[in-house]
């Protein structure tokens, strides 16, 4: 059976900020001692948070490329509304030479670059269109892919997504769970107005995988779906868990993953691969 394996990463934050003492707090009120301690220390380490010498040496050693979505967030911080602040804080600019150096490089050593839509961005033509020409300035050509951040999607966001010149969203699939939402085991075109933009569903999210009982046998459940349905299996590890200390055994799993998908030969993609052979496909079959 033929299938394809898709790895990508949202980069929602590239530096620790207050998670230092948020992430400490919550460690010790579960009775992780050493994790509290990491957590409030690691303000002393470098970049707990950058980890992308990581991900691509990881990506190196198994001869794959991935998507990486980049957030463009620009929602105002409200100090008085700590739900807030996970949105607001931490985040990175995506213009400054540091992350605009990772992204032309990514780009021109075949990685892709796509755009994480803000959060506020899926009802927005405006920050949709803002996000993505600042991307395009970066790197210098045309973007096409986006996920939005929390795959905050209703029922308006792919026609934006679309009138704003994107060829595909990756947004579509559980926030909290891992799996085929809606038995979407291949990516669709949900569009009338424009008939090649394309959906490519995301079934496996690092931390639902991560808290689920028995991890291998969930992802094996997973890729026997995908097998035999011709499928498509997206992976999403966020750049951040690539840190070991503070997410340990993620990467292991995520390299893993990658192993057995070689082990049963399938093939792996870019999210722009994926989009560009449907679009094929498509006006053949037209
Ligand atoms: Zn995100």
């Amino acid at each position: 059976m033929h299938f394809t394996v898709v790895l990508s990463h949202d980069v929602d934050r590239t530096y620790k900020s207050y998670q230092f003492m948020t992430k400490a707090l919550q460690s010790l009120r579960s009775g992780k001692i050493k994790q509290a301690l990491y957590h409030k220390f690691s303000v002393f380490l470098k970049n707990p948070y950058w980890n992308f010498d990581r991900i691509i040496a990881i990506e190196k050693a198994h001869d794959v490329k991935s998507t990486f979505f980049f957030l463009d967030e620009s929602i105002k911080f409200r100090p008085f509304q700590p739900a807030n602040w996970g949105l607001s804080l931490g985040r990175y600019k995506i213009d400054s030479p540091k992350i605009a150096e990772i992204i032309r490089w990514l780009d021109k050593n075949g990685w892709e670059i796509g755009l994480h839509g803000s959060y506020c961005s899926y009802n927005s033509s405006l920050l949709l269109a803002k996000e993505k020409k600042r991307l395009e300035n970066i790197v210098g050509h045309e973007i096409i892919g986006i996920r939005q951040h929390f795959l905050n999607v209703n029922e308006e966001t792919w026609q934006l997504q679309s009138e704003t010149g994107f060829g595909y969203d990756a947004s579509f699939g559980f926030t909290r769970d891992i799996g085929f939402k809606d038995n979407r085991y291949r990516p669709f075109f949900p569009l009338k107005e424009n008939e090649n933009f394309l959906v490519i569903p995301m079934a496996l999210m690092d931390e639902c995988l991560m808290h689920k009982k028995d991890i291998q046998k969930e992802y094996l459940d997973i890729m026997d779906a995908t097998e035999k349905n011709n499928g498509v299996l997206v992976l999403n590890w966020h750049q951040r868990i690539f840190n070991e200390k503070e997410y340990p055994g993620y990467s292991k799993v995520y390299e893993e993953i990658i192993e057995e998908g070689k082990k049963r030969k399938a093939k792996f993609a870019l999210m722009g691969d994926i989009y560009q052979e449907y679009a094929h496909r498509r006006r053949i079959a037209n």
